[in-house]
């Protein structure tokens, strides 16, 4: 009988704080609301990861297994189950790709690719990026999940005479694994330990890039530490190893 009130005791006790560490914060765009969910953590290494990209499943599936194992701080866009977030504003529709919001540049382009443009949509979408800036903390390694599906778009891109060559500064890839697997960084220290441990790795020409208004623009021109977690669609088990790998060179940095 003693044996029976401890079980039920203790079984809300293991479960509670896992199920409640997730919260959703709602955000209006115009009319349209969406919702930011994040789960933090008092974890060592000072790091965020962060997904901007809802339909790449496998990376937001990836923060939430991860989040089993490991003490981790992540947050990610919930709208439509798509790449670009659409919003209605006095009865026009807007959209745009979130990866594109961060600086002005890049907002304005975004939102002039979707269905239509005003300077007031514009407004919207700039709260948003400073929203998504809110929430990485100072100090800390921004690492971005992203995943893709584009059999023209991996490492080999970034080699010279690649499509997004413009971009690198410096890139190795190892020949043994799949090109399609690989990180992003605007940090040279991050690149040399990652191509250390042969990882495929593009290191970011913090001058050169193209100010397309994505994460890893806006941390590469404000010097903030940035990782990007790249794999196909479905690699779950390799985008785990490349968060472990992560995990480790971020937080054995000196
Ligand atoms: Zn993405």
């Amino acid at each position: 009988m003693k044996r029976l009130v401890i079980f039920i005791l203790f079984i809300p006790l293991l479960t509670w704080p896992q199920e409640n560490s997730i919260m959703a914060t709602k955000f209006i765009l115009g009319e349209t609301e969406i919702s930011i969910y994040e789960q933090k953590s008092q974890a060592p290494g000072n790091i965020v990861f962060v997904n901007v990209h809802e339909d790449e499943t496998t990376s937001i599936e990836t923060l939430y297994r991860y989040a089993d194992i490991d003490s981790i701080h992540f947050f990610y866009l919930r709208h439509q189950w798509t790449r670009r977030i659409v919003f209605t504003m006095k009865g026009r529709n807007y959209d745009f790709d979130p990866n594109r919001i961060f600086t002005k540049k890049g907002r304005k382009k975004t939102l002039k690719d979707g269905a239509n443009y005003s300077g007031k949509a514009n407004k919207q979408v700039k709260k948003l990026a400073e929203a998504i800036l809110n929430r990485l903390p100072e100090g800390h390694t921004v690492v971005a999940v992203h995943n893709n599906t584009d059999e023209e778009y991996s490492i080999k891109s970034y080699a010279e005479g690649g499509g997004e060559a413009e971009n690198t500064k410096s890139v190795y890839i190892n020949p043994d694994t799949d090109p399609d697997d690989f990180i992003y960084t605007t940090d040279s220290y991050f690149y040399e330990a990652f191509k250390k441990a042969g990882v495929n790795v593009i290191l970011q020409d913090n001058k050169g890039y193209v100010n397309d208004g994505s994460l890893s623009v806006y941390c590469g021109k404000n010097e903030i530490p940035y990782i990007n977690i790249e794999t196909q669609k479905g690699h779950f088990d390799a985008q785990m190893r490349l968060m472990e790998q992560v995990l480790r060179v971020v937080r054995s940095r000196k």
